[in-house]
């Protein structure tokens, strides 16, 4: 690309209000952040527990430096593994009720990691149209063949895997969608993969945390559990530190310790951060209070929207999306309740589908009944 061309796009972007743009923080990640000059209430952040910013991480990532330093120095198949990443790996499994697991320093890395090393050229991988973005760059990755199907359509992927000539398969899905704050039916696809002898995978990122009995995830909360599904659960989320993990049935960690590029060819994690995720383990597993309040959070915003113009999609869980429609009314009722101290982002294509440019509300424990209630005001008073 020349540097006219990149000239152009970038000024098209801007054309068709869709040019990305980072505002900055100058306060931790918190319910209320100054940003730009002022105190937002943010409902932007993926701290659905409110742990991000919390004491008791702080310190274990404090200890955790005086203990290791800084840098891992290394990748964790060469010299990079420490006992705090070990420990935290078998926290992890447990946690989740599975045998084994590796820890990722992200979800991204997670996903590219999982896909290629359980499918290649002549396999078939079947992927919900709304999947993240890295499970779909993950699916290229892969090159195997990609069915996508409609979003939850159970009757289109049961006929996808009818006729499938390959015999190597896997079905990958978001277990909570992250642009729409739904759950996947993950008990029938469960039982699809074991019809149809496919691996099921598993991205819980905005689930760990938040749902299931003490936070265990949205496999727990579905009640499902099966040797041939692979969890995916981020770290950076409700978790509020940084990384994820795979975890799975015994003979797959094994293998993809041998087979995944994301997790071989890059420098671990400093074990300050796998500390800290040890510590925020604990806090999740105690956290009902927060899941509590959180769940109160979301009934009230439904409750609160509810006969406006705004229609909440539906959602039991942390993300909560306003359909507004096109890009430029998402981009305006965004700039509206920021010029009102509440940042809620507009999310545009290509992140979701065209046509249906949202507000995605985001809620955490962290916030008070207070800024809920100055959210639906100023949302009625948009009307
Ligand atoms: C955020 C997210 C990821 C990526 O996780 P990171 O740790 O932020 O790289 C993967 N999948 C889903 C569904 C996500 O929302």
């Amino acid at each position: 690309m020349s540097f006219t061309r990149l000239a152009a796009e970038l000024e098209a972007l801007r054309g068709e209000s869709r040019l990305r743009r980072r505002r900055m923080l100058e306060s931790p990640c918190a319910a209320e952040v100054l940003a730009e000059g002022a105190w937002r209430v943010n409902f932007a952040a993926n701290d659905y527990l409110g742990l991000a910013n919390h004491p008791a991480l702080a310190a274990a990532a404090q200890a955790g430096i005086a203990r290791w330093g800084v840098g891992a120095g290394a990748s964790h198949l060469v010299s990079g593994h420490t006992a705090a990443h070990e420990a935290l790996e078998q926290e992890l499994a447990q946690f989740v009720g599975m045998d084994a697991a590796l820890y990722f320093s992200a979800g991204y890395m997670a996903n590219l990691g999982i896909l290629p090393a359980l499918a290649g050229r002549g396999d078939a991988l079947f992927a919900d149209r709304l999947n993240h973005a890295s499970l779909i760059d993950a699916q290229q990755l892969s090159l195997a063949t990609v069915r996508r199907y409609p979003h939850g359509d159970l009757a289109a992927l049961t006929r996808l895997l009818e006729s499938t000539p390959a015999k190597d398969r896997v079905i990958a899905t978001d277990a909570v969608f992250s642009m729409d704050g739904d759950i996947a039916p993950l008990a029938e696809l469960a039982e699809l993969a074991r019809r149809y002898d496919a691996w099921l995978v598993v991205d819980d990122a905005h689930g760990l945390g938040v749902l299931g009995p003490q936070g265990r995830g949205s496999l727990a909360h579905c009640g499902v559990a099966d040797p041939r599904i692979v969890y995916m659960g981020t770290l950076g989320k409700a978790a509020g530190v940084h990384g994820a993990f795979v975890a799975g049935h015994a003979l797959f960690v094994e293998w993809l310790l041998q087979r995944a590029r994301t997790y071989i060819f890059t420098t671990a994690a400093p074990p300050l951060l796998a500390e800290a995720v040890r510590a925020s383990i604990q806090l999740m597993r105690a956290g009902d209070a927060l899941r509590a309040r959180l769940a109160e959070h979301i009934a009230a915003l439904r409750a609160g929207l509810a006969g406006t113009r705004w229609q909440l999609l539906p959602s039991d869980t942390a993300i909560q999306p306003v359909i507004v429609g096109t890009d430029a009314a998402a981009v305006e009722l965004s700039a509206a309740l920021w010029q009102r101290g509440l940042w809620v982002p507009a999310i545009r294509p290509p992140t979701v589908p065209e046509g249906t440019a949202r507000l995605r509300i985001s809620l955490s424990a962290a916030h008070t009944a207070e800024h809920l209630q100055s959210l639906i005001a100023a949302l009625v008073a948009l009307q």
